[in-house]
């Protein structure tokens, strides 16, 4: 890390080691997703980073073309687990699934990275197991241990892997939900989740899943903190070299479209699943591995980034006021790559109380709580959360039938209204 700027262009492959590039898109120097202001900060001092992807033409990992020192990202983190309806189901989801698929139950010890306020530790310390969290921001320990939750206020890697199995004993079920894609050296990691498994133990990482980013253009998903957008093929490479073996995968809709991926000792009890093979192969059907693949990708990116900003203008021309619904960090990728600001959308709403009363990075639109919304009713809500549009439009019945509508800018810029079947997806 050149820690003189915080920021280093990526050259070595983190899979695979190789440095051959295919150029995916140049989304522009950009401020931090996370990084919400002050309204009363000095805007003038808010730092941009280069944002880009690439793709390993070797072993087809999409990777950030630059890293973000992480103490510039984690230590003071704004991003607090959504308590959602749809990801309080998806963690008990994943809790039942674990359990019963690889024999977890009461007295099993599960180390979750990234645990953030600890609620998906408390699905599986409810069914009696033993939990404990790692995660670097300090801001956030609190949370977990009001939550009932013990978290090692750290960065995971090798030693500290060695140092839980030593101390604490041997992990069942190693959990990384949306932490993966955040970690440069994944070496590191692969290393202390081999040290910290038992024999019997599963390592089960959760990401944002190559297929689906690139089926829905959901280029909101890069970011400075997703370093990497995965693929099984790409992590079964990766695994391999630390003497560890996919055993099962399962696709979700969580997050715009996740794979959970689960990891075990390659000599271990744990068979393959078929379900491991098929989804290898249908990564192979849909071109992971062609370089025109990700031309069309960077392509419809290129559409989004010029229609979008043109249909908020032309509605506001027309008189028509606009919010963004969510002030998620994937949004601020939509908005400042965009060029979209306060000219176009007056404001945000969130239910993140980190987040509320503050300014989007880039973008500075400032981010009200819901009720603000409701006093002052737009004629549109721009979806930033488009990943939460099924929960959002049960929950907003009176505004579609006050005659509101939404704008989802992914997978492609369009307006949409009750009943219209646009919203299903
Ligand atoms: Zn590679």
């Amino acid at each position: 890390m050149n820690t003189a700027d915080g920021v280093r262009r990526v050259t070595a492959c983190r899979v695979c080691g190789a440095d051959d590039w295919l150029p995916v898109v140049d989304l522009g120097s950009v401020p931090l997703a996370n990084n919400y202001l002050d309204p009363a900060a000095s805007y003038a001092d808010e730092r941009t980073f280069p944002l880009g992807a690439q793709s390993c033409r070797s072993c087809r990992l999409m990777s950030l073309t630059h890293v973000v020192d992480p103490e510039l990202l984690y230590r003071d983190y704004a991003y607090v687990t959504s308590e959602s309806v749809t990801i309080t189901r998806h963690m008990r989801w994943v809790a039942e699934l674990l359990g019963t698929r690889f024999g977890l139950g009461p007295g099993s010890f599960v180390v979750e990275l990234g645990s953030n306020t600890g609620q998906q530790l408390v699905e599986f310390q409810r069914a009696g197991m033993r939990g404990l969290g790692v995660d670097p921001a300090r801001n956030l320990a609190g949370r977990a241990a009001a939550n009932g939750v013990q978290t090692l206020v750290e960065f995971f890697d090798a030693d500290l892997g060695r140092r839980i199995a030593r101390e604490r004993g041997h992990a069942d079920l190693v959990l990384g939900r949306h932490v993966f894609g955040h970690v440069d050296d994944l070496a590191g990691l692969a290393e202390g989740v081999r040290e910290l498994l038992s024999p019997r133990g599963v390592f089960a990482i959760e990401v944002p899943y190559l297929l689906d980013l690139l089926d829905q253009t959901a280029f909101d998903t890069i970011y400075h903190e997703h370093l990497s957008y995965l693929c099984v093929s790409t992590m079964a490479t990766l695994f391999a070299r630390f003497g560890l073996r996919v055993v099962d995968v399962e696709r979700t809709a969580v997050h715009g479209g996740s794979v959970v991926v689960v990891v075990a000792r390659a000599e271990g009890p744990w068979p393959t699943r078929p379900s491991v093979d098929r989804l290898v192969e249908l990564e192979r059907a849909a071109g992971v591995f062609d370089d025109g693949t990700y031309g069309h990708f960077s392509r419809r990116v290129a559409l989004i980034r010029a229609e979008l900003p043109q249909l908020l203008r032309d509605l506001r021309a027309g008189g028509a006021t606009i919010a963004g619904y969510g002030a998620p960090a994937k949004g601020n990728t939509v908005l400042t790559t965009c060029g979209i600001g306060r000219d176009e959308v007056s404001f945000c709403i969130d239910t993140t109380d980190l987040k509320q009363g503050k300014v989007l990075p880039g973008s500075h639109i400032p981010v009200e709580v819901p009720a603000h919304a409701r006093a002052n009713p737009p004629d549109y809500f721009l979806l930033l959360a488009w990943n939460y549009t099924d929960e959002i439009v049960r929950r907003e019945r009176e505004f579609l039938a006050g005659g509101g509508r939404f704008i989802r800018p992914i997978p492609h810029p369009a307006v949409v209204a009750a009943g219209d079947s646009a919203m299903a997806g």
